[in-house]
């Protein structure tokens, strides 16, 4: 099993190996002292891996209830936070006991806001079961939901008392999830590490999953100890989501999957910024066969004044400068703060 300890203002640490949900109880036991705890899931993790959790739970003594949620992007919603806070106070959910998201983004993202906010904060684990999740989502203590107005609007800064990565769930994804989560995968290889990039570029990444997702973790957990509340460094994991955010609202929330946004997003800047002379030569065409070998799309057709519209407002802009994750070759990434002026005239060369 491996081991990443997390220290943020609270620290925590995250298990990575096949078959650990089968032993969350006893793992959970070691770390959380309380008997009493809420599962918050969806409908299709909840059929996979709902019985075994809460088994593995009662095993170890824990008296445990279930919240499930309709899969989907959907249920990160303030109505199915407030349906979540009154099922916590019917339950008689105290400061004392705790909350387990398993699942993907959304039930994590959903969960932990909740247990950040209810009762002015209690504990909650993770339990990632989709790759998204496991590299991305579940460390670091974002945690939000959507409202009208956008996506992620609404949110907290919430770490999470333990996460458990049991890497035999990513056998139940469809080839198509899996891809998605190989976007973010890609990212961390662009952004900080050389070895992981060009392994990725050789294919058959799930002969190597444990390793792959601990690499993955690890620069997340170094970035996150950096910058816990994303005012500066942080923001290289943004790399290819200025532009993924404009294609997924272009495309209609749900329409393209956020790691396929990601991976268009990447490409997309890395090619203008290469012939702007801010990324080696090559660097683009590096990371489109590392795209493709991975079944990842690395172009979206949109104008660009839709790009520099719907990328323009995004929340890494401060009032005149939007700064843009450049990586100048595999392995390693700048912040650049442009004006509007530059900012355009760098998507006119996408
Ligand atoms: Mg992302």
């Amino acid at each position: 099993m491996k081991k990443i300890t997390v220290n943020a203002n609270t620290s925590y640490d995250i298990l990575i190996e096949g078959g650990l949900l089968k032993q969350c109880g006893r793992l959970i036991s070691e770390t959380v002292k309380s008997a009493k705890c809420v599962i918050v899931t969806d409908d299709n993790v909840d059929k996979l891996y709902g019985d075994a959790a809460v088994k593995s739970l009662e095993d170890s003594g824990f008296t445990v209830s279930k919240f499930v949620v309709p899969h989907g992007e959907e249920s990160k919603s303030h109505n199915q936070l407030i349906s979540l806070y009154n099922f916590l106070c019917e339950r008689d959910i105290t400061r004392t006991d705790f909350l387990i998201a398993l699942g993907g983004g959304v039930v994590g993202d959903l969960t932990g806001f909740c247990a950040a906010t209810y009762l002015r904060g209690i504990d909650y684990v993770q339990i990632p079961t989709t790759l998204l999740a496991q590299v991305d989502s579940s460390v670091g203590g974002k945690t939000a939901v959507n409202i009208d107005r956008g996506k992620n609007l609404v949110g907290a800064f919430k770490q999470p008392a333990l996460v458990i990565t049991d890497t035999d769930t990513l056998s139940t994804l469809s080839e198509e999830i899996y891809a998605e989560g190989m976007g973010e995968v890609i990212k961390y290889g662009m952004i900080r590490s050389l070895p992981l990039f060009e392994k990725l570029s050789r294919g058959n990444s799930k002969e190597d999953l444990e390793e792959i997702i601990a690499e993955c973790v690890s620069i997340k957990r170094s970035v996150v100890q950096n910058d816990e509340f994303d005012t500066g460094e942080r923001m290289i994991l943004n790399f290819g989501h200025t532009f993924a955010h404009a294609i997924e609202r272009a495309a209609g929330y749900g329409s393209v999957p956020h790691g396929k946004a990601v991976a268009m997003g990447m490409y997309m800047i890395t090619h203008a910024a290469e012939k702007q002379g801010k990324a080696k030569k090559g660097t683009s065409e590096q990371l489109k066969k590392c795209l493709e070998i991975n079944s990842l799309p690395f172009e979206f057709k949109i104008s660009h004044e839709d790009l520099y519209r719907l990328s323009v407002g995004d929340k890494k802009r401060t009032s005149d400068k939007i700064r843009v994750i450049i990586c100048p070759e595999p392995g390693s990434c700048e912040i650049v703060p442009l004006d509007l002026r530059e900012y355009r005239e760098l998507i006119d060369l996408v």
